[in-house]
């Protein structure tokens, strides 16, 4: 579903991504760990493009993004992506949030677009909350909008950025569960994340990422329990 084929990315003089090669199978659960400024966020944005790689090429379910003849609006709709900060539109209910990219981008008629939302809400365990504004929800409650908003595309695929990491610790398993239901249903998945927890229990696979490189990875058991990387040892000594 997602390859990333020699992936290098540079910010100026700095080499953030050094070659990157992975591929994700439909409806696998990848989790990526490593430690802060490994490259862990360029990655997923080159992903969907948020930033152009110097060079190497991504290929979500047959369609190179990378490819100058792709149109790239169109398949980043495909590419669901959810940040550690929410960035709901502030002046919009949580139902105008979730309907907006539907409406405007895809064309979608407004009463279906707000009955796909109600169904979204209801999914994300907020169906009694379209009437809101983000400032009268809690964190992981503006997560979850924000995991709705992003499924109202129905993307093929979908990436989380470290989706916790902002939260109090009270709200990190309401949104972990919607992930899990996610993934149970079989949403192809990219996950960016601390949670050890939710990679061991949901990842497929688990993605070591040091210094611009995936320098292990493996099942979730494999990797925590008998990593075999000396870089991977010594950061899951810090975190576990
Ligand atoms: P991670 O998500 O693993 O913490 P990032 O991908 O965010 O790592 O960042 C990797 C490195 O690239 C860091 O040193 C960061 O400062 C740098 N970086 C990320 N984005 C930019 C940018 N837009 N401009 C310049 N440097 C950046
Ligand atoms: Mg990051």
């Amino acid at each position: 579903m997602i390859t990333v084929k020699n992936l290098y990315k540079s910010f100026g003089l700095l080499q953030v991504l050094k070659g990157i090669n992975c591929h994700i199978s439909p409806q696998e659960v990848v989790c990526i760990i490593g430690p802060s400024g490994s490259g862990k966020s360029t990655l997923l944005r080159c992903v969907n493009q948020l930033e152009t790689p110097d060079s190497g090429t991504v290929t979500i379910d047959g369609i190179e993004l990378t490819s100058p003849h792709t149109d790239i609006n169109k398949v980043r709709q495909q590419v669901g992506m959810v940040f550690q900060h929410f960035n709901l539109f502030p002046h919009r209910t949580t139902l105008e949030n979730i309907t907006m990219a539907p409406v405007i981008i895809k064309k979608t008629d407004k009463a279906e677009a707000a009955r796909i939302a109600r169904e979204l809400l209801r999914k994300v365990g907020l169906f009694d909350k379209d009437d809101v504004y983000p400032a009268q929800l809690s964190g992981g409650q503006k997560q979850r909008v924000a995991i709705a908003r992003s499924l109202a595309m129905q993307p093929k695929v979908m990436l989380f950025d470290e989706p916790t990491s902002a939260l109090d610790p009270e709200m990190v398993g309401e949104v972990l569960e919607v992930m899990k239901d996610l993934a149970r249903e079989g949403m192809t998945m990219m996950v960016v994340t601390h949670e050890m927890g939710f990679a061991r229990e949901v990842g497929q696979r688990v993605l070591f990422m040091d210094e611009g490189l995936i320098v292990e990875e493996n099942s979730p058991q494999q990797i925590f329990e008998n990593p075999t990387n000396s870089r991977t040892k010594a950061f899951l000594s810090k975190v576990l």
